[in-house]
């Protein structure tokens, strides 16, 4: 009887009493009673008749007993659907609904609105509240700890994680044990993390970046993680001198330079900063080096495919990019039109193949067709390049990319420019329906604390740099991007709300 994920990960701290979670509070939780509370958990699933194969919804705050139900799926042999916190009623229930759900486990508050759902698709309905209490956690404490691992193959699917819903409707991407378990051994080599690491975890778990990239690497290794709910500058700065890591997305890095206390004695004793889930801007990486000594670690990953490149750990972690294909991943830059690979400095669509990569969307044959091609590689969505020192660059979606009167443009380098003007925080780029171009090109701009850019400066400054075809038609002024909780621009919402400016 074997079941590789969670032996790998978890069984192999039965009985250690060593600290697996530090609380903010100072509290700490050995990883012999995480696992008690795992057993319990799988105990308790199995006594509603869950059996391996099915599935098991969690909309629940950040906490150690979350993140055991995630351990205890994985012991059930149940596939896992993390959900994020901000879904409301009807998307949660969408999501139960189309994944098949047999149990979904959510907030006490939220149980009055999810009990019809559940009941409509027959599944069980337990709570978890945000401080461990609940239905669940109540029911688990009355059975053992001790828990008959299910036997599972590596291939058989270990979760299902929805897409963040950046260009469209969330995804399932069905991942398997080899998918999770190979990429977390992968990152655990490529980023040196070992049992003395102590990770500072201030992500959400819901989403590839801190429930499998963060949490597999410590459970691989036995480090130890500090377990913040949220992302909260004070308490970072509270702990970060107990840490020796931090994972975060790139708005993490920019709010604790806003901070003065964020200082080289702060953290002069850190061993790593690492950054993905969206592009850390060039100046972010500059910026954070002279204030810090650190160069942060950008790499690439998304939750099809979990990571496929990285800055290296030894050599030069170079901004703007995001580093080479991690082992045991191909990539490829391919031209959209016919799939065939390009030289090396070309744009094209990036393109992955390894034993990181998904099995397929659950219920969309079709989107998997056109998007996993039967040797394997997996279309990302996303667009890039290979320069000349085999470093990855994104230069953005797919899905964003600006077809003008016949010309491609990729926003990001008029992104660029504008970020480099006067009073500008940062900036983006959208494609807007035009009667004459198809598209045309309009800009958003945030502007710094206090500050006016002036637009009719930066529209000529834009003219004289830009070719024609690339101007922006309109420059507007936002207090604020739209952007979801992992910190990426939402340009959907953007084209949703300024699609019609020029019809
Ligand atoms: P959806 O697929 O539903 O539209 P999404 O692609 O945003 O949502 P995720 O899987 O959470 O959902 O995010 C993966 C995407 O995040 C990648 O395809 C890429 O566009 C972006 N990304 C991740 N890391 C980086 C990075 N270091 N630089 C730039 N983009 C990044
Ligand atoms: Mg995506």
């Amino acid at each position: 009887m074997a079941n590789p994920l969670f032996d790998t990960l978890f069984g192999h701290h039965v009985g250690q009493d060593t600290v697996f979670l530090q609380m903010p509070d100072g509290s700490t939780l050995t990883h012999s009673a995480f696992l008690d509370m795992v057993g319990r958990f799988a105990n308790a699933f199995a006594d509603m008749g869950l059996k391996p194969g099915d599935r098991l919804a969690l909309q629940a705050k950040k906490s150690p007993q979350s993140l055991a139900v995630y351990a205890a799926a994985v012991q059930s042999g149940i596939i896992f659907l993390p959900l994020n916190t901000g879904y409301t009623a009807a998307e949660v229930s969408y999501f139960v609904e189309n994944s098949g759900a047999r149990l979904l486990i959510c907030d006490p508050v939220n149980a009055g609105g999810l009990q019809a759902a559940a009941d409509s698709v027959g599944a069980a309905l337990q709570t978890l509240g945000a401080d461990g209490t609940g239905s669940l956690p109540d029911r688990a404490s009355r059975l053992s700890g001790q828990f008959e691992t299910a036997s599972r193959r590596a291939d058989d699917l270990a979760a299902f994680l929805y897409t963040s819903g950046t260009t469209g409707r969330s995804k399932g991407a069905m991942l398997t044990q080899t998918n999770l378990l190979s990429n977390a051994q992968t990152l655990v080599e490529a980023w040196r993390f070992t049992r003395n690491d102590v990770l500072l975890h201030a992500l959400p778990i819901f989403h590839t970046h801190g429930l499998f990239v963060a949490t597999n690497i410590q459970l691989l290794t036995g480090g130890s993680m500090i377990f913040l709910p949220k992302f909260d500058v004070e308490t970072v700065i509270d702990v970060l001198p107990r840490a020796t890591s931090m994972m975060g997305v790139p708005t993490f890095y920019t709010r604790l330079m806003d901070d003065p206390r964020f200082t080289q004695d702060l953290v002069s004793h850190m061993r790593l900063f690492i950054s993905g889930s969206a592009p850390l801007l060039a100046e972010t990486h500059v910026q954070f080096e002279t204030r810090t000594g650190h160069r942060i670690l950008e790499r690439y990953g998304m939750t099809e495919t979990n990571m496929n490149t990285s800055n290296p750990y030894d050599g030069v972690r170079r901004a703007g990019t995001v580093g080479f294909p991690l082992p045991g991943v191909e990539l490829k830059i391919t031209d959209p039109a016919t799939g065939a690979t390009l030289p090396d400095g070309d744009i094209g669509q990036i393109e992955v193949r390894g034993d990181n990569v998904f099995k397929g969307y659950w219920q969309m044959p079709e989107k998997t067709r056109e998007e996993l091609r039967e040797d394997g590689f997996f279309i990302t969505g996303d667009l890039g390049l290979i320069d000349d020192q085999g470093y990855v660059q994104i230069v953005g979606r797919n899905k964003d990319l600006i077809i003008s009167g016949g010309y491609n443009i990729y926003p990001k380098e008029i992104e660029a420019l504008l970020d480099d003007q006067p009073g500008v925080l940062e900036s983006a780029v959208i494609g807007v329906p035009h009667p004459d171009f198809g598209e045309t090109v309009v800009g958003f701009l945030v502007p710094q604390k206090d500050q006016q850019p002036d637009v009719k400066q930066i529209e000529s400054a834009a003219c004289t740099q830009l070719a024609r075809f690339k101007h922006p038609r309109k420059l507007i002024i936002l207090t604020e991007l739209p952007r979801n909780t992992m910190g990426k621009v939402q340009k959907n919402v953007l084209r949703d709300d300024y699609g019609g400016l020029f019809s």
